[in-house]
């Protein structure tokens, strides 16, 4: 049964990872949704997340300061207090370097990087009036390894982890920790509407574990650094991603050799 007076916020919340990660949350929390549009939230709701307790949500463009604002102050006015919040709202299409286009640039740093600031700020701004809470970023590896076609869809996510870092200093006086879960590649729409066939035998030769995660690996990270137990954990980004960060060359022919010299 959740421990619904413990509030979490999901930005990015009727996604694949959103889903994933309201379902383990709402096991020590009231759960609150935030996605681009009201149908897409119930959607979840009433989809996917049937069956867990304490779920709402509500609409926000998180690349729009305004819609921020006025989704931060009704969540506290409808529940009071927000515990958690999960930035995990986020877009990322994949253009080689010479075709992005301005548009496609800015819409990528609003949502990505944007889009974090203003819910971290805002919220940040309940968690040290009412004494503290816990902040996780959704990043990725490619915010710290590059990859074609993810100048755009990179950089935002470069951004999000020095964010962080950055929040993690200045809020820590006022008892709020903040941390970003890395993940590498994830099983979830956005994966596989950006990822070609190709692409995915590529990583799948790349990843010491050969496999992309499921939601729920990445939502378990997201939920050990949002309880109260990990205080001392601050400005860190925990990679969730199979070795992929770790490789080097010789993965796929190791693999094939049984890992034999
Ligand atoms: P997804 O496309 O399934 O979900 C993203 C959600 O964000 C969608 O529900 C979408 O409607 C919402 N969203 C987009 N723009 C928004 C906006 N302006 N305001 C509010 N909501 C908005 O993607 P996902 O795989 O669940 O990704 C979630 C996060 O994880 C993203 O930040 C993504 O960059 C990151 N990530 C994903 C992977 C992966 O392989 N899936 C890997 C690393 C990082």
């Amino acid at each position: 049964m959740a421990d619904t007076s413990r509030v979490a916020v999901i930005t990015g919340g009727a996604g694949g990872l959103g889903i994933a990660i309201a379902a383990r949350l709402s096991r020590d929390a009231t759960v609150v949704l935030v996605d681009l549009d009201e149908a897409r939230v119930e959607a979840a709701i009433r989809g996917p997340l049937v069956g867990c307790d304490g779920i709402t949500g509500i609409a926000c463009d998180v690349s729009d300061s305004e819609s921020v604002g006025q989704m931060v102050s009704s969540i506290v006015d409808d529940l009071g207090r927000i515990d958690v919040l999960v930035n995990a709202a986020g877009i990322a299409g994949l253009t080689p370097l010479l075709e992005t286009t301005p548009e496609a640039w800015e819409r990528t740093l609003a949502v990505n990087l944007n889009g974090t600031f203003y819910c971290a700020q805002a919220v940040g701004r309940v968690m040290a009036g009412q004494g503290g809470g816990h902040i996780v970023n959704i990043a990725s590896t490619s915010g710290v390894r590059a990859g074609f076609a993810r100048a755009a869809y990179g950089t935002s996510k470069a951004g999000v982890i020095h964010l962080t870092r950055q929040l993690a200093l200045e809020l820590a006086p006022m008892g709020v920790s903040v941390n970003a879960v890395g993940p590498g590649p994830v099983a979830t729409e956005l994966a596989l509407s950006t990822h070609t066939p190709e692409m995915r035998e590529d990583y799948h030769a790349t990843i010491p574990q050969a496999r992309y995660a499921t939601p729920e690996e990445v939502a378990n990270a997201v939920a050990f650094l949002a309880s109260p137990t990990t205080g001392y954990i601050n400005g860190e980004t925990l990679f969730v991603d199979g070795g992929f960060l770790a490789s080097g060359v010789d993965v796929r022919s190791a693999q094939a050799r049984g890992n034999l010299i």
